[in-house]
């Protein structure tokens, strides 16, 4: 039976799951709140500069996950990334793992994402409000729109937990738990754009005993801008504590801890607050499915908190849907 099938976020997660549903048959259409597709997979670009400032980059250890980047190599939407990653304690350099393989999408971190949606029905700008079941059917509202002109066999919340829990509210306890269950911490980041480049000896670092737990040259990743652009991402705990300051608020405090870590003067700068950046632990959901309801979640959240995570969380909800509904 081909089913007609409502996702709600075009995130890696959400995209893997509309591309193998579309590959067997279903007719898929993914809303967004944003204008883009990617979520947390996202690339900034100013005028003349441009960064990576969610996802810095990916790793594939599972066959399946490996097999989709070569395929995302091969479309050229990604590559890998040669960079020079560190961990840095109170001064002390030590050389990661040298043999771990480190994955960017190119241009952007969001392009493979664009790859996955070019074959599904987007609708972007569409922040999802409401879900309702009419007649047997799902119906979605929107802020922008009201009520969207669809109606769906099947429904897939492929956001973070805290929306999920939004948008399942009592349509199914079982999900709603699971939303619940969940975590997510927040992560304040930093790009600056440096006319001078830094003379550190390292193009990525994670940092122990900071206000950032990761520092990276954005333009070592292939077809980056040729710009000095530097990401910094506070830590967890810190993100949390400052969680309610503006953006000006935190902007001295980011500028500041930058400059004294790397000794740079940051000649154009711009933050952002990941609200829902990372799981605290680990899942082994995978996936949630209320089958009765006809509803269900992927996402990071289920699984692990990458690119890899997310990927593999939509791809195997949609590989039981197929199973279900063959
Ligand atoms: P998302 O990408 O969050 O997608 C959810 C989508 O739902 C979004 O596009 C959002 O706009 C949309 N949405 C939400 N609510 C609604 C609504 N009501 N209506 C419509 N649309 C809605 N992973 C790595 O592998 N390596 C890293 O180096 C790495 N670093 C990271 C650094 C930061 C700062 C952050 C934030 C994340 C990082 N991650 C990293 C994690 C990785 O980015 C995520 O695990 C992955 O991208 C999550 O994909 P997703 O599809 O589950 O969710």
């Amino acid at each position: 039976k081909s089913l007609k099938v409502g996702i709600i976020g075009a995130g890696i997660a959400g995209l893997s799951c509309a591309h193998q549903l579309t590959l067997a048959g279903h007719k898929v259409v993914i809303f967004d709140k944003s204008h883009g597709v990617g979520g947390r997979m996202s690339h900034r670009n100013y005028e003349k500069w441009g960064a990576d400032h969610g996802a810095q980059y990916f790793t594939a250890k599972d066959p399946l996950f490996a097999e989709e980047v070569q395929r995302w190599i091969q479309a050229g939407v990604a590559s890998p990334w040669l960079g020079k990653i560190v961990s840095y304690t109170h001064g002390q350099i030590v050389d990661s793992d040298p043999t771990k393989k480190r994955y960017v999408g190119v241009p952007e971190m969001s392009s493979p994402a664009k790859y996955l949606a070019k074959n599904v029905v987007l609708e972007l700008s569409q922040t999802i409000t409401e879900i309702t079941k009419i007649n047997g059917y799902w119906e979605v509202s929107s802020k922008e729109s009201g009520v969207l002109p669809h109606q769906f066999d099947f429904l897939i919340c492929a956001t973070p937990p805290a929306q999920a829990k939004n948008l399942i509210g009592k349509n199914s306890q079982n999900l709603q738990v699971m939303c619940s269950e969940v975590q997510m911490q927040p992560c304040w980041t930093f790009l600056a754009y440096l006319r001078n480049p830094l003379t550190l000896d390292f193009d990525g670092a994670f940092i122990n005993d900071h206000i950032f737990s990761w520092i990276a040259r954005d333009n070592t990743k292939p077809e980056r801008s040729r710009y000095e652009t530097w990401v910094a991402q506070a830590n967890p705990a810190w993100s949390e504590e400052h969680l309610d300051l503006s953006h000006y608020e935190v902007e001295p405090l980011l500028i500041e801890a930058f400059q004294n870590l790397t000794g740079a003067e940051c000649d154009l700068y711009q933050t952002h607050l990941w609200r829902y950046a990372k799981l605290e632990n680990e899942s082994q959901s995978n996936y949630g499915l209320d089958t009765q309801n006809q509803l269900a979640l992927c996402g990071d959240w289920l699984r692990t908190s990458t690119v890899e995570g997310a990927w593999m969380s939509g791809f195997h909800l949609a590989k039981v849907l197929n199973r279900m509904y063959s």
